[in-house]
């Protein structure tokens, strides 16, 4: 039987994390660490590599996944690994796991088979504290306001109209709706409140967007927490605790050094939700890989309609990075699916559905194309593809002129991604035209509009009632000059979870906005998005166990 990813972890023998650094030119001293195999590196090191070149930006995004997840962090680790084998000096900068997901579904979220960053029991729980220092600046935030209201509500708060939530990182749906200071009037004002899963949080968003800690404070103040009575909005520099929620962020904030299996440099650093935010690793870590490596890789969550979109759009807009180079992953399986093929008779050889659902994998290719990027198309490689089905998505490649590779890192590591690599290499020499889709400064209507059209592929946009009024309101505060975070599901280019391949002839509907001002977005939802998920029937926790040796099991 095929090894879990948690035995393939633990049988790898890790190198001390001050090795691993040497191989990025950092010196043992310059590192703060968390153990034998954890560091983070210091603003004083990241500082003094400000005037260094910088190294290649390589994306990786996908089609729209199956919701098993179609080996994005995957392939973004065994690519590293396979740019290391060619003597490039390369670094991988991923997002960090939350603990939520952890505990609810089976899937690694540091990779999988050969190709995986280590320690994965410790990257996957508590790590080094990054998401208990976002959950408690979140909740110092909530208890402040809270408390502003119960110690005479200076600012006029409206209970009523407080949009900041408190946070957990875990999934817990008992909690999207509380009701909080029930009974006497000593337990604080009684109003409805609600939690957002940790990564769901805007805390982690503007963590994700910040150049440095006076720039995360900045962003903190700038946070709405809600209205007050006469319908005035109240930020948290109103309520001046901006500066308390930075200094519980102060180690936070440092990017966390870790190493794959084959011994190759990662950054991770932050982990925002893909949907809700812009799911990409932290602009710190990614700014500062690329100080230290001539090529660096790394993933945005879900589809390129969503995760690679605001990559682009938001992220590399504000961080000012450009990249040299897109991945494409697609599956066979999730490309059956997008041919109707039934989840569970997704193993079973359909050549015919495959290539039926090739025209999902085209939109996002033309997506890319429309950012101005040079792509090419990662097979990621399954057990259960046949060869008829890899033959026809290689020649229906080939028919189409678009560059592809098979990857089978996650069955060989590094070694399964040679071929992928030295052709990424190639991308990467080429100059390209890339800029974002749209202007920020144009309307929210339009940005919008451009992104429905261009990247889903929408014959337009229907706004509701509310989002109207919102958009009008949006423009009275001056919250309209900034990109747009789409909120949309991620298994169907459409609003329609349902809807598979790619559709046409259909119009995208916006319910509601929410200003992100923190992060520095304002967040457009269509369909219902949850930011609290709950635990599945049968609860990956329940296969979990620890044993007197501290020996993890269970653990994916
Ligand atoms: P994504 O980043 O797209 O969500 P991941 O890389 O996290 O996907 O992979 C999701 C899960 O699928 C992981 O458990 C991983 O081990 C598994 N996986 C990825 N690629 C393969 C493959 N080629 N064969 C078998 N399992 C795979």
């Amino acid at each position: 039987m095929a090894l879990t990813d948690l035995e393939i972890a633990q049988a790898t023998e890790m190198e001390p994390i001050e090795k691993v650094a040497a191989k990025i030119n950092i010196s043992k001293d310059a590192l703060e660490r968390y153990g034998k195999y954890k560091a983070k590196i210091g603003f004083d090191t990241l500082n003094a590599l400000k005037d260094e070149d910088d190294g290649k930006l390589i994306l990786v995004t996908a089609i729209n996944p199956t919701k098993a997840g179609e080996g994005k962090s995957t392939t973004t680790v065994g690519l590293g690994d396979a740019l290391n084998l060619l003597n490039k000096k390369t670094m991988i900068a991923l997002r960090e796991p939350s603990l939520g997901p952890v505990f609810g579904l089976k899937g690694g979220a540091a990779g999988g088979g050969y190709a995986q960053v280590v320690p994965m029991e410790d990257i996957n729980l508590h790590f080094t504290g990054d998401m208990h220092a976002i959950t408690t600046a979140n909740n110092l935030l909530s208890a402040m306001i809270d408390n502003h209201m119960y110690q005479g509500n200076e600012l006029n708060l409206d209970p009523e109209r407080i949009t900041f939530k408190r946070c957990l990182d875990m999934n817990d749906r008992t909690l999207r709706r509380v009701d909080i200071g029930k009974g006497a009037r000593v337990n604080g004002i009684e109003r409805e409140d609600g939690f957002n899963i940790t990564v769901a949080s805007e805390i982690m968003a503007a963590l994700c967007l910040a150049e440095d800690l006076m720039d995360l404070k900045k962003r903190f103040g700038q946070m709405l927490i809600g209205y007050s009575k006469d319908g005035k909005p109240v930020y948290v520099k109103d309520l001046k605790c901006e500066g308390a929620m930075a200094m519980v962020m102060k180690d936070a904030i440092l990017p966390n050094l870790v190493q794959t299996l084959e011994h190759n440099p990662v950054l991770i650093h932050g982990g925002p939700f893909a949907n809700i935010a812009h799911g990409c690793n932290s602009a710190i870590a990614t700014k500062a890989a690329l100080k230290m490596a001539d090529y660096v890789v790394t993933e945005a969550g879900f589809g390129a309609d969503l995760g690679a979109e605001k990559f682009l759009d938001i992220k590399c807009r504000k961080a000012g990075l450009h990249p040299s180079a897109v991945v494409i992953v697609a599956t066979i399986r999730a490309l059956k699916q997008h041919g109707n093929v039934a989840y569970e008779d997704l193993k079973e050889e359909n050549v015919q559905a495959m290539l039926d659902g090739c025209a999902n994998l085209a939109k996002h290719i033309d997506t890319i194309e429309q950012f101005g990027l040079p792509y090419i198309v990662a097979i990621n490689q399954f057990e259960s593809d046949t060869d008829a089905e890899i033959e026809a998505l290689q020649n229906w490649c080939k028919e189409n002129n678009h560059p592809m590779s098979l990857s089978q890192v996650w069955a060989k590591g590094g070694k399964g991604a040679l071929d992928l690599a030295e052709k990424v290499i190639e991308l990467t020499d080429q100059p390209n035209q890339f800029a974002p889709l749209y202007d920020e400064k144009d309307s929210i209507e339009n940005k919008i509009e451009a992104i429905a059209t261009k990247v889903y592929g929408a014959k337009g946009v229907e706004f509701s009632q509310e989002a109207k009024e919102q958009i009008e309101e949006f423009k009275q505060h001056g919250w309209d000059k900034l990109p747009v975070c789409m909120a949309k599901t991620q298994m169907s280019l459409s609003d329609d979870p349902k809807v598979m391949g790619r559709p046409e002839d259909f119009v995208i509907t916006v319910r509601e906005l929410r200003p992100s001002l923190g992060a520095g977005f304002v967040v457009a939802l269509t369909g219902s998005i949850l930011t609290m998920p709950g635990l599945p029937k049968h609860p990956s926790a329940l296969d979990m166990d620890i044993d007197e040796n501290n020996r993890i099991t269970g653990l994916f």
